[in-house]
């Protein structure tokens, strides 16, 4: 029996890669095959048989299977084939996974807290089987992407997203912990099919809300510490923004919607910058979109812009930046840089005449300005030369929106971030067509190469996995306490700084995927040195070449000798030798 119980961990299981000294050590015979193959070997037949899927979902469900069989395989064959099977873990297939979740429903995975918890989800974590946990995603499933309420099925992101975690950026897998909480869902159609795993009740709001979610903040330090990081995933606005706010002086926590987003728009922004010439204190920026991403990449700029205008002395600014710098004097206050941003929600542009009856999210961006109804028209009189989409529509950034952008501005850039693909803004062979190829292009979902008038140009993936592996790697390995903006600010720089002559000769503004690792490497290591300097970092001392230790942290996928001193103890009994 004990050798079963080997195959069936996936923590430890590795197939028929079992060698011959592990499987007579560990009662292994009988049980397989005599055929022993390496790890290579097993990847490779992994991927025949994911690419013989001709339906993404199968795909997913696959890689699933292979997630809960054997883990270090399925890191392995993520890792190794990156840019082939994110888009099958995370965005855009992720999407239709939950949307389908109780139907293709097989295994639980993660922690599920429902409203029927309350007063015990500290037991709840208790059953957990690790203690050692680093890293918790968690949902309510309330905005799933921009699908909308999927309620519990919205289980789906928080996996994907800690699967990144591990293969982007090397946190351990069992250190980390997928969570769902269940409030109910208003999503008609899951209450009504036989198949949903939820609750089947509307979503509860207020006190009862605020209660549960309490609990289970405080029940998470209870467990895991204080240095467990907390992501925030796929709330409804209307929670995230108080919830972050609620949470972020007493716990390690940030939200990827607001936040991730942030730095991942910033990094495309900083990096185009050679492109369109200039700082971004010389560009306008529009949304179409004033939510979580929307405002939080707003955020971001305004204060990467207020502290760019302060660190440049005042000579050298005058002479390469030109007016804009001189009337204030070498300093741009955020309040100040905001006047460059605008944002469109559904009721048309933000302005100062809507301030009363708007989110307090927006109100910073209420300029005074006429009245637009709608995203063409502002374009028309703000003439921005940022065009950036949050609003989880597709289909938004129309042929005229493009064509006006691009008959005043000869280098726009253009964000079409909304997720799935689905509800992208625009397409990106729709944003080199209808700009006749002038615009610079980046989207939140992935996008093959576009070819407009000869020349080729390479999309580059605008999404939060850029930023969020390589933030959990630098908060883990510097033990920090707190996450501080500036922390995101550092991860944008160093993700910005890994784009080259040769990805802007193609208008790409992210580097490829296959690199993933180093690059989450040296954000980790940006993330835990701004840890450092802020006074939010535990691990002492402070490693001298925090790139290097970094990368020494890194889980590795590659499958481990099964010696003694190696067993997993509990569950597999000890080897007779
Ligand atoms: P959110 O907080 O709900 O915000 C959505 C915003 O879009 C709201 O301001 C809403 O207006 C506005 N809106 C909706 N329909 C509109 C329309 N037809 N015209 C103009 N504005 C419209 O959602 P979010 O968290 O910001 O997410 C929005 C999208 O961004 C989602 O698709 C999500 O997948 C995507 N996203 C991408 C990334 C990435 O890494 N690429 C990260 C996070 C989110 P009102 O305020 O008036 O309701
Ligand atoms: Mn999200």
């Amino acid at each position: 029996a004990s050798g079963l119980e080997l195959l069936r961990d996936p923590r430890y299981n590795k197939g028929l890669a079992f060698t011959e000294v592990e499987r007579d050590r560990h009662y292994l015979r009988g049980l397989l095959p005599p055929t022993v193959i390496s790890q290579e070997l097993q990847v490779e037949r992994i991927l025949e048989n994911v690419r013989s899927y001709q339906n993404p979902l199968e795909k997913y469900i696959a890689l699933m299977d292979l997630q809960e069989r054997n883990e270090r395989l399925f890191y392995k064959v993520l890792i190794d084939h990156v840019e082939e099977l994110l888009p099958i873990v995370y965005t855009p297939v992720v999407g239709e996974a939950c949307q389908k979740y109780g139907n293709i429903f097989r295994r639980p995975h993660g922690l599920y807290i429902s409203l029927k918890d309350r007063g015990h989800v500290l037991e709840l974590l208790k059953n957990w089987p690790e203690k050692n946990v680093e890293v918790i995603v968690v949902t309510d499933g309330e905005r799933i992407l921009g699908l909308g309420d999927l309620g519990l099925n919205g289980m789906g992101i928080p996996i994907g997203k800690l699967a990144l975690y591990t293969a982007l950026g090397g946190v351990r897998p069992s250190s980390t912990l997928p969570i769902a909480i269940d409030v109910g869902t208003n999503n008609e159609a899951l209450l009504k099919n036989p198949f949903y795993i939820g609750l089947r009740q509307r979503r509860t709001t207020g006190q009862e809300y605020d209660e549960l979610l309490h609990e289970f903040m405080i029940a998470c330090k209870q467990a895991y510490g204080e240095k467990v990081l907390i992501q925030f995933e796929d709330f409804a606005n209307h929670n995230a923004f108080r919830l972050l706010q609620k949470y972020a002086t007493t716990h390690l926590v940030f939200n990827d919607d607001i936040q991730g987003t942030a730095a991942v728009a910033l990094a495309g922004l900083v990096a185009a910058l050679p492109i369109t010439g200039g700082t971004l204190a010389d560009h306008k920026f529009l949304f179409l979109g004033a939510g979580e991403a929307g405002t939080g990449i707003a955020e971001i700029i305004a204060l990467e812009v207020s502290k760019q205008a302060i660190r440049i002395p005042m000579k050298i600014r005058s002479g390469l930046y030109g007016t804009l710098c001189c009337s204030h004097q070498g300093k741009i206050t955020v309040e100040e840089a905001r006047k460059a941003i605008h944002l469109v929600d559904s009721k048309g542009l933000v302005t100062k005449s809507r301030y009363e009856s708007l989110q307090e999210h927006k109100r910073p961006y209420a300029h005074e300005h006429p009245p637009a109804h709608d995203l063409l028209s502002a374009v028309k009189v703000l003439k921005p030369t940022v065009l950036i989409g949050t609003s989880g529509k597709g289909g938004t950034f129309t042929k005229e929106v493009l064509e006006e952008v691009s008959s005043y501005q000869d280098k726009p850039i253009i964000m079409a971030l909304s997720n799935p693909t689905s509800q992208s803004e625009c397409t990106a062979e729709e944003a080199y067509k209808y700009t006749k190829g002038k615009c610079i292009f980046a989207s939140g979902s992935p996008f093959s190469p576009v070819t407009y008038e000869g020349k080729t140009y390479v999309i580059g993936q605008s999404n939060n996995c850029y930023i969020f592996p390589g933030m959990g790697l630098g908060c883990t390995i510097s033990g920090a306490i707190r996450v501080h903006d500036d922390m995101f600010l550092a991860a944008a720089e160093a993700l910005a700084k890994q784009i080259n002559e040769e990805h802007l000769a193609k208008n790409q503004l992210y580097p490829a995927f296959n690199e993933i690792r180093e690059i989450s490497a040296h954000i980790g290591a940006a993330v835990a040195a701004k840890a450092y300097e802020l006074g939010l970092a535990t691990k002492l001392p402070q490693p001298k070449d925090l790139f290097a230790y970094a990368k020494s942290c890194m889980y590795s996928p590659n499958y481990r000798q099964y010696r003694k001193s190696l067993l997993p103890g509990a569950t597999v009994p000890r080897p007779r030798l």
